[in-house]
């Protein structure tokens, strides 16, 4: 779900950065920009629904809601615990957030911050992970990588006459009657997701990109500005689309558009003309976005 897709500043279209991603019953709240709280109500999604806050930097247009959501969250008495990650070096940004005005803190609201390449939080549906990138100041892009499953082939199970509970026994155990689990079934990959947020090119932005199934990445300028790009730490259409067909990108979401351009058309014509092939979203305030079904 996208809240707000605007740098630097809000237009009249446009609000502040802001991105909610549902995934498996969790809510993960991507750089709250300044009114992200009522874009929130705008687009249906409740204090309820987080679960996770992410950062990618401690600019305006990525942190100045957090006052607001957190303050929200607290409103609403959240009932379970929610985890807050942003840059370790931003902590003094994150607590004159957090403690903003007064108000009567009712949630656990964990502290997690980062401050080096590798993997944030593990559950039963996804691993987090963040990777530095490269920006005026210190930011991280994150990424969420599903485990891969195993996807039962029925004319294997059939050739092999397991069915029923058996079938249940045979993915529990591993085996069953001397049939091990590969004969009868085949790796189902885990699907990808990746925020990528106020960066020049780097390492970290080709390896958060590898392998996505949707790709939420910033594309501040056009490619005639891209020394205005490089020299603020920013990304072009072009940049941004090469980086996703390098990648093998199925979905790739553009976003972050710097206030000096009218016309998002010429978005999506600069990344097909980087030969991004895949599907392709030029981003707009309140527009749902479906992670890719599975292969
Ligand atoms: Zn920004």
């Amino acid at each position: 779900m996208v809240l707000g897709t605007a740098s630097q500043v809000p237009t009249r279209h446009r609000n502040h950065n802001g991105y909610l991603l549902r995934w498996d019953g969790e809510g993960l709240l991507f750089d709250p920009g300044e009114g992200t709280q009522r874009q929130m109500l705008r687009a249906g999604v409740a204090a309820h629904d987080l679960n996770r806050i992410c950062v990618t930097h401690f600019h305006g247009d990525h942190s100045l809601g957090l006052a607001g959501v957190v303050q929200r969250i607290n409103l609403d008495r959240v009932p379970h615990e929610i985890t807050a990650h942003y840059p370790r070096s931003g902590q003094h940004f994150f607590d004159r957030l957090r403690y903003a005005t007064a108000y009567r803190e009712t949630v656990a609201l964990t502290e997690a911050p980062v401050d080096t390449d590798g993997t944030l939080a593990a559950t039963g549906s996804y691993t987090l992970e963040a990777r530095r990138l490269s920006h005026p100041v210190e930011s991280y892009g994150y990424r969420l990588i599903e485990p891969d499953g195993r996807r039962m082939l029925p004319e294997r199970l059939a050739a092999h006459g397991i069915k029923g509970p058996d079938v249940g026994r045979l993915q529990r155990e591993g085996s069953f009657d001397g049939v091990p689990l590969a004969d009868v079934s085949e790796v189902r990959r885990g699907q990808r997701f990746a925020f990528v947020m106020d960066t020049r090119l780097c390492d970290g932005v080709h390896a958060l990109a590898e392998g996505c199934d949707l790709l939420v990445i910033e594309s501040t300028f056009l490619d005639e500005d891209t020394d205005l790009a490089t020299e603020h730490g920013h990304l072009t259409a072009g940049q941004a689309a090469a980086v996703a067909r390098e990648a093998g990108v199925r979905h790739l979401v553009l976003t972050h558009f710097s206030q000096r351009y009218g016309e998002p058309d010429e978005f999506e014509r600069q990344a097909r003309a980087a030969g991004f092939e895949g599907e392709l979203t030029v981003a707009h305030d309140l527009l749902r976005v479906p992670v890719p079904k599975r292969r």
